[in-house]
This record gives structure tokens, C-alpha cells and sequence, in this order.
């Protein structure tokens, strides 16, 4: 059968999409082709901005548009900028979504740092391509006295926080774990703000 090969890219590109196997990005494929062009359209637009308009806060990791950083000519995103944040604590989390579910559910004052995800040697992702060389940097040039680790508690999530316990200590660091009330096997996106409120006041030295 001959179909069409700008299709077969659009399927192709669809299945990059976490959790979308082939069928269902042949699926969403042949909905975006029947649905109006327009909202197509916004969304490459959107996906155009993560290229050209979103980028990494230098010292926390989570995102911000460019212009902000453009016009403000900081590095670093309104969390890291807030007044009287605690040097000498530092949050590391997975993922930036996180930064905001930890922020909204506690009174932390602290910083934070955002993982490429977690160690996952099998699918090539070492220290460096999740950035523990970036924070062991960090370690190195900040007064830090405490990492709490607030990684998810999956397999791979416990073995990050293993790792980085382990470098925190070469450095006389102590590191916490967020604990109490966290599902094993959790992540964190899944929690109630309450839950993660008492795991994050909760935690304990590791
Ligand atoms: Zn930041």
C-alpha cells in the first residue's frame, strides 16, 4: 500500500511523545489530519517555542522563557531570585515540574536542583547526563551544609539518591530523604500538596 511519506513522518514524530507507541501515534496522526488546521498549527507553533523560547535557569535548572533572561540579563529564574533564600540548603529533584509542587506544598526556603531524570546506566544515562557533575560543582563552590534529596522513590529514583548521598558525604554533607508518607514507587507529580508537605517536613538524615 502506498500511503502518504510526510504522514509516516508525522507518525514518526508523534511516537517521540512519552508513552506513545506506534498505534497511537498512527491514531493521533490521522485525528490531527481530520481536525481543524488551525489548532495544528498552534501546536507546532508551541512546540517551535521550546526550541526558540524556553530555556534552563542556570543555577536551578527549571524553565523560563529566554526574553526574561533577555531582558533582565539574570541567569537565574524567580525561585533563585526570591529575597532570603537559604544558601545552604539545596533541594535535588527529577524533575522541574517538582520545583513547583515542593514549593506550593511546603515553606522551603532553600534552593533547588533539577535532574535530567534519574541514573539509568542501562539506558545510557550516567552522573554526567543527568547533571551530578553540574551539582557536585555546585557543592563544591557554595557553603552547602544540607541536599535534601527529593527524588521519586522508583527503583532507579532510590539509586540516584544513593549515589548522591554518597558524593554529599565525600564532602562532609548531610543529605535527607524525603520519607514519611511517600508511596513506594511514587512520584512525586502524584501527590497531594498535604502528603508532600509532611514527607518534605518529615524527611530524614540519610
Ligand atoms: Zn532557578
Amino acid at each position: 500500500m502506498i500511503k502518504s511519506k510526510y504522514l509516516e513522518n508525522l507518525i514518526d514524530a508523534i511516537t517521540i511523545l512519552p508513552g506513545i507507541g506506534r498505534k497511537s501515534a498512527q491514531r493521533i496522526a490521522y485525528q490531527l489530519l481530520n481536525s481543524n488546521p488551525e489548532k495544528s498549527l498552534h501546536l507546532a507553533e508551541e512546540l517551535k517555542n521550546i526550541e526558540n523560547k524556553i530555556s534552563k535557569c542556570l543555577v536551578c535548572g527549571v524553565f523560563m522563557d529566554i526574553e526574561e533572561v533577555q531582558q533582565q540579563t539574570l541567569d537565574s529564574c524567580h525561585i533563585c531570585e526570591r529575597q532570603n533564600r537559604d544558601t545552604s540548603v539545596i533541594c535535588v529533584i527529577e524533575s522541574a515540574s517538582d520545583v513547583y509542587t515542593i514549593d506550593e506544598s511546603t515553606n522551603y526556603n532553600g534552593y533547588y536542583f533539577v535532574l535530567q531524570g534519574n541514573l539509568s546506566p542501562i539506558d545510557g544515562r550516567g552522573p554526567a547526563e543527568i547533571g551530578l557533575d553540574k551539582l557536585e560543582k555546585r557543592l563544591t563552590t557554595r557553603n552547602v551544609s544540607e541536599l535534601i534529596l527529593a527524588t521519586n522513590t522508583t527503583i532507579e529514583g532510590e539509586a540516584t539518591a544513593h549515589y548522591i548521598k554518597n558524593m554529599a558525604s565525600q564532602k562532609d554533607i548531610k543529605t535527607s530523604r524525603l520519607a514519611f508518607g511517600l508511596p513506594l514507587n511514587g512520584e512525586l507529580g502524584f501527590l497531594d500538596n498535604e502528603t508532600i508537605s509532611h514527607a518534605f517536613n518529615e524527611r530524614k538524615i540519610i
